[in-house]
């Protein structure tokens, strides 16, 4: 696993669930958001009745799922969570909505991997809080409405625009995600420390924030491993000195590069002079498949300016050959 990937893994969850902020005020930065969500949140509160749909939309780790959360709690109702693939049949996505409670937030996590069946149940649920289920085969079937307990149903996706039209335009509040500023991820990290009682120097935890690529999972990923580092190697605080030499250990870079970014940058420099150069010759060089390259790896690097996307290849930045210190090529 990518120390630097913004997706999260199996072991990682039980420890993320304990780190969530459980209220909006906790919740830092993505203001905008925030206080748009305040404001609905306070009005349904005042009129009693369900907030509309939310659609969360951004990279990974980025704090969705806790956003979720918040949500249910500031509404004072149950949260049920499931994801997109997890639903395999239209069965499966009445039985959750009919156990829902009145006014419950459900939360689908990659809401467009739903099978286009399963949408159409959803569509009746959204709108009318209704059900239409056939009973019966062949000339007896029939179609029957059943009534849900009005919800809020809050998607999450890291890409909008794979969402169906008619799906999307079901959603009240559509919010999208921004990666974290370095001030704001510096935050996280203090918050996080606190929470494992570690002290950390202010500087120290600014460095981990630079390398954490706007990412909220990434910030306290690298806290958990400098931790580790600073307690073995040092009293347990974590100061700017244990810090730059754990994250040198762990091979992420100032800006929160690592040993694949690195190689697909240098790839581009050495064997193409820079580019442009298409997505499946450096796929073919580096030995990776072309869609892991366009979802997992590039983005970053596009975010940071070291990529660039052009109709002939992509071609890497000035940017990056000042990074590793290279002469940047004339013309
Ligand atoms: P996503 O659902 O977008 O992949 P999560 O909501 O699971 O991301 O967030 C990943 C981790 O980052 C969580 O453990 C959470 O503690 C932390 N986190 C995310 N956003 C924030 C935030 N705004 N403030 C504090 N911690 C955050």
């Amino acid at each position: 696993d990518r120390l630097v990937s913004g997706t999260t893994n199996y072991e990682e969850s039980a420890i993320e669930q304990s780190l969530r902020p459980q209220t909006l005020s906790q919740y830092i930065g993505q203001d905008k958001v925030k206080s748009n969500l305040s404001i609905f949140i306070k009005a349904a509160k005042m009129r009693q009745e369900t907030l509309d749909h939310v659609l969360l939309y951004g990279p990974p780790g980025l704090g969705k799922t806790t956003l979720a959360t918040i949500i249910a709690n500031e509404m004072g109702v149950n949260i049920r969570t499931t994801s997109g693939p997890a639903i395999e049949r239209p069965g499966d996505l009445a039985a959750i909505l009919t156990a829902l409670e009145p006014g419950d937030v459900l939360f689908i996590d990659e809401i467009h991997r739903l099978q286009r069946s399963i949408e159409e149940v959803l569509y009746p649920a959204m709108e009318d809080f209704c059900l239409d289920i056939v009973i019966g085969k062949g000339a007896g079937a029939r179609s029957v409405r059943l009534d849900l307990p009005p919800f809020t149903l809050v998607g999450a996706t890291t890409r909008a625009g794979s969402l169906s039209a008619p799906l999307r335009d079901r959603f009240g509040v559509l919010s999208r995600l921004e990666y974290y500023s370095e001030e704001q991820l510096a935050n996280i990290v203090i918050r996080t420390a606190e929470l494992f009682e570690v002290e950390i120097d202010l500087q120290a935890a600014h460095e981990i924030a630079r390398r954490s690529r706007g990412t909220p999972r990434i910030a306290n990923r690298l806290l958990r491993r400098v931790r580790d580092y600073a307690q073995v190697r040092g009293n347990g605080k974590i100061t700017i000195l244990l810090a730059n030499e754990a994250l040198e250990l762990l091979q992420v870079d100032r800006l929160g590069l690592d040993h694949i970014d690195h190689k697909l940058l240098k790839g581009i420099i050495e064997k193409f002079r820079g580019g442009p150069v298409g997505l499946e010759t450096i796929a073919a060089t580096i030995g990776e498949e072309s869609h892991t390259i366009e979802d997992v790896y590039e983005p970053f690097l596009l975010q940071i300016g070291f990529l660039q996307r052009t109709p002939r290849g992509r071609i890497v930045t000035d940017l990056v050959y000042k990074h590793f210190q290279l002469e940047i090529p004339k013309e």
